[in-house]
């Protein structure tokens, strides 16, 4: 039967035509009405839809058509329009891309309870992009996704484009605080999987894709994030974040292949409780962790959860519930009373922090071997000229540069007050990107432009006790003004959390409390904590943190991938090869280009001649240079260095050595650059010869 309505409606003083369609059942995609109602919807898609109307033509098709001549079709569905070339058009009839692509939109209107298509008051508008090489992108807020030329002829990967119309739905979705990090895309990719199995009923190429994604979503998270020591934070987007909603869904279903109920998805997505509340960032994970338990049941989420490095503590929990403010509210107080300060030192516009003239993280390893009690780590007064000393204000504002401000480098260092010699959560701001370091070792970095703002601070941790109480901070201006601002508080939800979680009942609830300690980025504030564990009379907790601390980073070794979060690397991707340290590596056509590159701090422990060794796998003959840098000066620079193969892939490993000249000890930069033959890099070693 065909049942075909058309209404006409305002939308922004706009008359839009849109076809009305009905709204499928909530039994969900094995439910007989669910798949009636499917049917249905499936037959009333063949009907023509409304023409274009003058204000898709005069907001898309119009400029689309005038920058790329071979955008000659125009396909018109009830949801979407195609501006295709010629060879997507007789593809999309093959194919049948429209109805498919209709009746992807109009489960993703089920599953997420919004509709962008009435928001935005035009169907999505699919067009050939001759702006990108390859790949698809969405601009969720406008509803236009971009196809890269690879694709122009493309009409039959359905999938890419669930993901892409995802963004859409995404786009001022009130349960967006579930979308942050890995999770924006992660959900996208998930979508594909939930997609596919609520149009199984009509395709059975659709049913096999999806008991494809039920396996392949959990295997790439186990490969890609849980095999590897990345924290919640850092989850790899796409697969890897999918992973965990495709887990929780898989979980609904009574037996292996049974059934999957995705009730707990649309009620997460619909439900009020999950409305977006303004939340502190650093809550995102246990809000996130509290929602999810609450739609599919505490009891089936929580092991999952946990497994997947979330904050599951009780206290960490109800400070997400009862947020209800973006602005820190916990009452903190400037972390010193004067800071010494250094800078502006000129910064070309895209140097990062590891491009500091005076070489911060040496400069704070080295003031923490110092036996006097200087205000302030050594520096050569004729380069640097003399520390200055600035009260912070209430906020622990410390202003460095006016609005008139260049790229420039600043150095701050302050001691903490005996009172604050503990276990510290620490509140820090930064006009732009910043770099912070207790006794000489890291425990803050962020790298991005933004303006200080105290009341939204970064928020890190750091256990003072028994420390110096140095602090040293790096911020790199990118323009314009700059400010810092370091506060405190004692204690926090990283310890509490951890001493309650590491006495609970069950012992994979202790040992997640260990995997979490373990997978956080900043190891300083853990090692007590994970040191004790290991002692532990209790057999999973102590197992558990000797995983995690056998494996610990010291100064003398740095996985490659730390790269990526610090922002020192061009090229590549995380890879995860067989072998791999910590089951994770620089891959993914690294070294590609002669100018990819690659940074990090090592610690020389004794004067001498060390030797480096870079650990790498490539199965053709390579090269690449090392270079060892301190601020602005180069203290080695090596010639062209032969990788020789590794093996018959990517998945054997081999290690270059080369011998430096004498170095003093401190902190060094060992930098990769100028490779060749792709090689993968697995970590990078540095020790005295
Ligand atoms: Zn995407």
């Amino acid at each position: 039967m065909l049942r075909l309505t058309l209404v006409t409606f305002a939308l922004s003083g706009t008359l839009v035509a849109q076809t009305t369609l009905p709204a499928l059942p909530s039994g969900g995609p094995h439910s007989e009405s669910y798949r009636t109602a499917l049917v249905e919807l499936n037959e009333q898609l063949r009907a023509a839809a409304p023409p274009v109307s003058e204000r898709e033509e005069r907001e898309c098709l119009s400029w689309m058509r005038a920058a790329n001549p071979q955008a000659v079709r125009t396909l018109v569905g009830h949801r979407v329009i195609v501006l295709a070339t010629d060879g997507f058009a007789k593809s999309a009839e093959a194919s049948e891309f429209l109805r498919y692509a209709d009746l992807g939109y109009c489960v993703l209107a089920h599953l997420w309870g919004v509709d962008p298509v009435a928001r935005v008051g035009r169907r999505v508008v699919i067009w050939p992009d001759p702006a990108m090489e390859r790949g698809h992108r969405c601009v969720g807020a406008e509803l236009r996704v971009h196809v890269g030329r690879a694709d122009w002829d493309n009409a039959q990967w359905f999938e890419r484009y669930f993901h892409e119309f995802t963004h859409g739905f995404q786009v001022e979705h009130r349960a967006g605080h579930l979308m942050l990090g890995g999770f924006y895309e992660g959900w996208a990719e998930f979508m594909q999987a939930a997609v596919v199995e609520h149009l199984a009923p009509l395709n059975s190429s659709f049913e096999a894709r999806s008991e494809h994604y039920a396996s392949h979503l959990p295997a790439a998270a186990q490969r890609e994030y849980l095999d590897t020591r990345l924290p919640i934070e850092e989850i790899v987007a796409y697969d890897p974040a999918a992973g965990l909603l495709m887990e929780l869904v898989n979980s609904t279903a009574k037996s292996p292949r049974g059934p999957r109920d995705w009730g707990a998805i649309r009620a997460l997505l619909q439900s009020p409780a999950s409305a977006d509340r303004a939340t502190p960032w650093r809550l995102w994970p246990a809000r996130m962790a509290n929602d999810l338990s609450a739609a599919f049941g505490a009891e089936r989420a929580r092991p999952i959860l946990a497994r997947y490095r979330f904050p599951l503590d009780d206290a960490s929990l109800a400070a997400a519930r009862a947020s209800t403010s973006s602005a820190e509210t916990t009452p903190r107080r400037p972390a010193a009373a004067r800071w010494s300060v250094l800078g502006p030192f000129p910064k070309r516009a895209d140097d990062g922090l590891e491009l500091d003239p005076f070489n911060a993280a040496d400069l704070a390893w080295r003031w923490a071997r110092t036996p006097d009690e200087s205000v302030a780590p050594a520096l050569d007064v004729e380069r640097a000229g003399t520390w200055r000393s600035v009260a912070p204000d209430g906020n622990g504002n410390v202003p460095l540069a006016s609005a008139e401000g260049e790229p420039a480098y600043f150095y701050l260092a302050a001691t903490l007050p005996a009172e604050l010699r503990t276990r510290l959560t620490l509140f820090i701001a930064s006009d732009d990107d910043c770099a912070v370091w207790l006794d000489g070792e890291l425990v803050h970095h962020f790298r991005g432009e933004r303006g200080c703002t105290p009341s939204h601070p970064d928020v890190a941790y750091a256990d003072a006790t028994s420390s110096r109480g140095q602090l040293v901070a790096l911020v790199a201006n990118r323009n314009g003004a700059s400010a810092f601002s370091l506060m405190a508080a004692v204690g926090g939800l990283l310890f509490e959390g951890f001493e309650q979680r590491s006495t609970a009942k069950l012992a994979s609830e202790r040992t997640a409390a260990v995997a979490y300690l373990g997978s956080r980025r900043h190891q300083q504030p853990v090692r007590a904590l994970l040191e004790r564990a290991a002692r532990d009379s209790d057999s999973p907790l102590r197992r558990e943190a000797l995983t995690w601390s056998s494996a610990a980073k010291t100064g003398a070794l740095r996985e490659a991938e730390d790269a990526y979060f610090y922002g020192s690397v061009r090229g590549g991707y995380f890879g995860n090869n067989r072998g791999a340290s910590g089951g994770q590596c620089v891959a993914r056509n690294w070294g590609g280009d002669a100018r990819n590159w690659l940074a990090l701090p090592l610690v020389v422990a004794k004067p001498g001649a060390q030797r480096v060794s870079v650990r790498y796998a490539t199965p053709y003959d390579g090269s690449l240079r090392v270079r060892v840098r301190s601020g602005d000066r180069v203290l080695f620079v090596s010639g062209a260095l032969r990788l020789a193969p590794s093996g018959a892939d990517w998945n054997s490993w081999k290690e270059l050595d080369v011998t430096t000249g004498a170095l003093e000890p401190g902190v060094v930069y060992v930098e990769l650059f100028e490779p060749a033959g792709a090689p993968d890099i697995d970590w990078i070693a540095l020790e005295a010869r």
